[in-house]
């Protein structure tokens, strides 16, 4: 997959994809990344990128020139234009899963007050937002994505069965059952004795219904 970022902090994107499973993906040709300075899509002496809202009010927007400029250079037939923004969807598990099917995304990152409204009319495929919460800039919720969708492609994860039975899968009610390795006695907290007698099916069951409690308890929402 390749992904391309358009954000006003490319530093802010070192580090954190630069890690473990995302940089193993990367190294592998499996997760192609890019991330692009918007000001090199401007043309004036400052690089100016925001602009005072039309009808006043605090704050600045994001100008349209530049991210329209930037987006028609970097678009090909097959990418999804992605805007990051609290007025979106909720991005989701179901939705990362959707997007993991995609072959090219172009996540769009704001700052300021957010994007000038034409941008999310005359660019964007989609909207998404990472939670109800405001962000100071797009480079986190960009990403979350990248992350939560990263390793949902073919390859990434060393055993492909790792995304299936996880929090938030087809495969349970919502939230994954309580796990355990070793000790079997830990300061005499103790694994249940079901998971440790090697009846397949006692355990299926057991985890089953512990990942019904436990989305009970937790997030009752899920299960509705
Ligand atoms: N004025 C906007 C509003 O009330 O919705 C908030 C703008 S926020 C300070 C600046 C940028 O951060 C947004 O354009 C967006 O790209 C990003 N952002 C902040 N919170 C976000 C969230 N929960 N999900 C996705 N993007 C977010």
């Amino acid at each position: 997959m390749k992904i391309d970022v358009l954000t006003l902090f490319p530093a802010m994107f070192a580090g954190p994809l630069d890690e473990s499973i995302i940089m193993r993906a990367r190294k592998a040709g499996l997760l192609d990344l890019k991330i692009h300075q918007l000001r090199d899509w401007t043309h004036d002496r400052h690089k100016t990128v925001d602009d005072r809202p039309f009808g006043g009010g605090p704050g600045m927007l994001m100008k349209p020139e530049p991210l329209f400029e930037a987006v028609e250079s970097l678009k090909r037939a097959s990418t999804k234009v992605i805007l990051l923004s609290p007025s979106g969807r909720k991005f989701t598990q179901a939705v990362a899963r959707e997007l993991a099917e995609q072959k090219d995304l172009l996540l769009v990152t704001g700052h300021y007050e957010g994007f000038d409204e034409r941008v999310r009319a005359g660019l964007a495929d989609d909207e998404l937002s990472i939670g109800d919460y405001v962000l100071t800039n797009g480079a986190l919720p960009a990403m979350v994505v990248i992350d939560a969708v990263t390793r949902l492609l073919p390859g990434v994860l060393g055993d492909d069965d790792s995304s299936r039975d996880e929090s938030f899968s087809p495969g349970l009610p919502g939230l994954e059952y309580p796990q355990y390795t070793r000790p079997a006695d830990f300061r005499g907290m103790k694994v249940p004795e079901v998971l440790m007698n090697g009846h397949h099916a006692e355990i299926e069951k057991w985890r089953a219904e512990q990942a019904k409690l436990r989305t009970k308890e937790q997030r009752p929402d899920l299960l509705k």
